[in-house]
């Protein structure tokens, strides 16, 4: 069986205390790899080597950190298959997802940030008869970046590129949940001549690993993708220290639909806004706002459809919907479909854990579902449940789905449905999220700040805020 390991120093390291933990595949329920199970005294080794490195990666011209980082995003797309089907067993997404967003994404965000760094530039500022002001950028010196299961090759990398490219080294940890492409990536760097500590990837629980990193003295800046419950901890421990933090968090997305929306367009997109990667992107819209003029030909159109999605093995080229994580967050998705029966909803479709047959049998599936008869205030619609579950309601007018989309704690994405131009800005401008997409879902420019207001997250990643992130500006002045 295959045993991960950790990556320090520029060498694949078994963890301090020689301990590992089962990795499970979701579609099967088996144990298929060992991963360490680190602790403190491995994070402390990664940051000696990381602080080892520093100041010759930083000082290395831009020009020859892109190229390495561009070698490493030529390994990926090399090993595009073999990656996807690592992190289609890892996840339990289908391997088709895995292979055409997840892959390509990583090795996109190394490149761009190659580029990025290349092109980057700072202001000068000319007072005259007093001084020109300028700004450098320094790099913050060591970067922690933590990561989550859903999307892990994709969300790993869209840290660990930006801080690189800007300078830092960095210790990583990507979930313990799913470690495997991280660990494949740890073999990529070594093959691309990455030098040892410039990155350094720490394997093992969030309370030990993450929680070391994030109150490592010598690790000033944190960038965090998770659960908001884990955010909130884990600003309590750094905003003391006065660390740089960049929180992603959770989120319960509305996807609002107007009655004079391309009908079809809507129902195709809203099929996959709802269930990609079985629900478990943070970007999904679970909240779906119909207006009364088409919510019942919307919903029956859409009932059809999610009836007739494809639930199966992650490998099989034909599925549409794989297994979701682990038994944990199938148990905890199916407790929401009784909450929400419990709330008084009523299933459309779905509702129930799937039994796949062969190698599958003992996976972790569950039907796309379907839940209308609820209102704003109930749990089911105001708490992330991160599966493949959609609550449908209709509304009236535009000030109404307004309010009801704006009505939780969290504000990370929206999607508007309109044919309308100025009802797509006008609602759009009004909706508190750090993106909404008008028809369309999933659209990314890497340039474009991404983050979430309210409860999902503080700061902002993307583009020149990622360098900017992970980077100390200081003004000198020259008088003239
Ligand atoms: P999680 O918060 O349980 O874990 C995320 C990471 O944090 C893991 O690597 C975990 O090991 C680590 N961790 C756990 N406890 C820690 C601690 N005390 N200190 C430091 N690190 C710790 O989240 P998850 O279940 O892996 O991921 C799902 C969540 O992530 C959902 O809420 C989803 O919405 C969110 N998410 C947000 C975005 C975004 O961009 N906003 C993107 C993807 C996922």
């Amino acid at each position: 069986m295959e045993e991960i390991k950790n990556y320090i120093n520029g060498t694949l390291a078994a963890p301090v205390t020689d301990h590992y933990l089962d990795n499970i595949e979701p579609a099967t329920g088996k144990v298929y790899s060992k991963l360490p199970d680190s602790g403190a005294d491995d994070v402390a080794q990664a940051v000696a080597a990381a602080r080892q490195a520093t100041a010759a990666w930083a000082a290395m011209p831009a020009e020859a950190r892109a190229a390495i980082m561009t070698k490493i995003a030529g390994l990926i797309d090399r090993d595009r298959e073999a990656l996807a089907r690592a992190e289609s067993i890892d996840n339990g997404k289908p391997i088709a997802l895995a292979r055409t967003v997840d892959i390509p994404r990583a090795a996109a965000n190394f490149r761009f940030y190659a580029a990025a760094i290349i092109n980057a530039s700072t202001a000068a500022h000319v007072s005259p008869d007093k001084g020109v002001n300028y700004t450098v950028r320094e790099p913050v010196g060591i970067a922690g970046c933590i990561s989550p299961w859903n999307l892990p090759l994709y969300l790993f990398t869209w840290k660990i590129a930006p801080a690189l490219a800007a300078g830092n080294c960095v210790v990583a940890k990507p979930s313990e949940i799913t470690p495997m492409t991280a660990f494949l990536l740890s073999r990529l760097c070594i093959e691309a001549g990455l030098p040892p500590g410039v990155l350094n990837i720490v394997h093992g629980l969030g309370p030990k690993v993450g929680q070391a990193i994030v109150a490592h003295p010598d690790i000033p800046a944190i960038s965090f993708t998770g659960g908001t419950a884990t955010g909130r901890h884990i600003a309590t421990v750094a905003a003391p220290m006065f660390k740089k933090l960049s929180l992603e968090l959770g989120g319960k997305n509305p996807n609002i639909i107007f009655a004079d929306s391309n009908f079809e367009e809507a129902l195709a997109t809203t099929l996959r806004s709802s269930f990609a990667n079985q629900g478990q992107i943070c970007l999904c819209g679970s909240r779906i706002y119909v207006q009364q003029a088409i919510y019942a030909t919307f919903l029956a159109a859409f009932t059809d459809k999610v009836k007739a999605m494809q639930v199966g093995d992650p490998l099989a080229e034909a599925t549409q919907t794989g297994a979701v994580v682990s038994e944990a967050h199938m148990q905890k998705v199916l407790s929401y479909i009784k909450l929400a029966t419990a709330e008084g909803g009523k299933i459309e479709a779905g509702g129930h854990q799937v039994k796949v047959e062969g190698r599958c049998a003992n996976g972790y599936f569950i039907q796309p579902t379907l839940i209308t008869g609820l209102d704003e205030t109930c749990r089911t619609n105001q708490e992330e449940i991160f599966g493949p579950v959609v609550t449908v309601q209709p509304f009236e007018t535009e000030e109404e789905v307004i309010a009801l989309a704006n009505s939780t704690n969290y504000g990370l994405s929206a999607t508007v449905w309109t044919e309308n131009l100025q009802r797509g800005h006008r609602v759009a401008a009004a909706l508190k999220a750090g993106i909404v997409w008008v028809n369309c879902w999933l659209v990314r420019d890497l340039r474009t700040p991404f983050g979430g207001m309210k409860q999902s997250g503080v700061g902002r990643e993307g583009g020149e805020e990622a360098l900017n992130f992970f980077t100390e500006a200081k003004n000198i002045c020259i008088k003239v």
